[in-house]
């Protein structure tokens, strides 16, 4: 794994896949569109949250807005870091947007909200010069289970045929965080209007004091004075509002970061701990883990189906959550390994929309989730439940869809390659 110091961009065939993932991102979560080249974790998690907020009776209305698109130079996302196994390069990309969201019922808005987020995505593609034709590939139209090469000859199951270019790179993760400052343009818009103001009181101080003592001790009009009068009233108006804005934003990070002191240690923690079984364990590959599964585990109709959740039923006020994005802090509640199983409970925290009682409600939450994997079988990052093969038949299928293998009947044990869930709740 390499971390990149200064800016990398993406080659063009890249920007041109991940400009068209954040242009279609709303679709998919208002209208359920389906975006091709996203991997079917994420195209399930969003066809998940679309069914979700159908089925409130609501029609939300969610634009992605690229911040740079306004300026004349439009880079594309930062490439923060890259990382390599035999068979795929994976890039971690971190882009700013401008986040619009309007949540209606019957055509009538019910809340509206617009928010400066960070894109966190991971665009992965095959490794140049190995040949992938025979590693397994879910289709995107059907997301039956096939092989590189065959989606390439058209899916065995629904005859759609992909070019290479189609299949890879594609988007392997997603999620927003939301920034906590306020937007840089309406800021400059606030600082113009205090500045105006000021200097209109200070013209109408000095004017007054001209006046008063015009009237008081016979004095002569003295534009100095009204002049100077106007530049102080115009400079203590603005540093009070400097010093108000800046009371604010403390004010703000505290409430925003309730909770979340402490929580920067986790990350070389948590990673020191597991490298110890997993030598090629990632901070970042688990939290894109972590977040994927929690989201999927809220968004799912009944939890129950899942095959990595492995609790007590969930507590119904998830089922009211219709956007959820990650606050940008996890906290490593405890670590215990036993029979060749790690334990782990997390605190991670998300800003999200609730649908409730004809209302919509935003709010920061802490949630405390426990996570369980093998670690004495060796960790394979691309592992993905939607393209397993059974251990007995060698059967390939989808996971998230069947808890037994469809060809052999064998009960797919999920723990023995990828993390499950084993607790999820929601406090303070
Ligand atoms: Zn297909
Ligand atoms: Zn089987």
């Amino acid at each position: 794994m390499g971390f990149n110091i200064g800016p990398v961009r993406l080659t063009e065939l890249y920007r041109k896949k991940y400009d068209a993932f954040t242009e279609n991102l709303g679709l998919a979560i208002a209208e359920g569109k389906k975006i091709t080249f996203a991997d079917n974790d994420i195209t399930n998690l969003l066809k998940l949250q679309h069914e979700r907020i159908m089925d409130k009776g609501l029609s939300i209305d969610y634009e992605v807005t690229d911040k740079e698109e306004a300026d004349e130079l439009d880079l594309g996302p930062m490439v923060l870091s890259d990382w390599k196994d035999a068979h795929y390069q994976n890039y971690v990309c971190l882009e700013e947007y401008d986040v619009k969201r309007t949540v209606k019922q019957d055509g009538k808005k019910q809340y509206s909200d617009r928010r400066h987020n960070t894109l966190h995505t991971v665009i992965t593609d095959v490794t140049s010069g190995i040949r992938a034709d025979l590693e397994p590939c879910t289709c995107p139209n059907c997301g039956a289970v096939s092989t590189i090469s065959r989606l390439v000859d058209g899916c065995p199951y629904c005859k759609t045929m992909y070019k290479m270019d189609d299949l890879f790179p594609r988007i392997t993760r997603y999620y927003f965080t939301e920034d906590a400052a306020p937007k840089e343009r309406e800021d400059t818009r606030l600082r113009g209007k205090v500045l105006l103001g000021g200097l209109i009181l200070g013209f109408i101080i000095g004017a007054i004091l001209n006046l008063y003592s015009m009237n008081v001790y016979d004095d002569e009009y003295n534009l100095f004075e009204h002049f100077v009068v106007t530049i102080f009233g115009m400079l203590i108006t603005y540093s009070a509002f400097c010093v108000l804005d800046v009371l604010n934003l403390i004010r703000r990070g505290i409430v925003n970061n309730a909770g979340k002191w402490g929580t920067a240690g986790t990350h070389g923690k948590f990673e020191h701990m597991m490298k110890a079984y997993s030598p090629e364990f990632s901070f970042d590959y688990f939290s894109g883990k972590a977040l994927s599964l929690i989201k999927t585990a809220v968004y799912s109709k009944d939890e129950q189906d899942l095959l990595f959740y492995k609790g007590p039923a969930l507590d119904k006020r998830f089922k009211d959550i219709i956007d959820m994005n990650y606050g940008n802090a996890m906290k490593l509640i405890s670590f215990t390994e036993n029979n060749g199983s790690v334990t782990v409970a997390m605190d991670v925290f998300f800003d999200t929309l609730y649908a409730f009682d004809n209302k919509i409600k935003y709010k920061h939450e802490k949630y405390r989730a426990v996570f369980r994997r093998r670690v004495d079988i060796p960790l394979n990052l691309q592992f993905s439940m939607t393209r397993i093969s059974c251990p007995k038949c060698s059967g390939s299928f989808n996971a998230v869809l069947n808890k037994n293998c469809p060809f052999c009947g064998t009960e797919y044990d999920i723990e023995s390659q990828d993390w499950v869930l084993l607790e999820l709740s929601q406090y303070n």
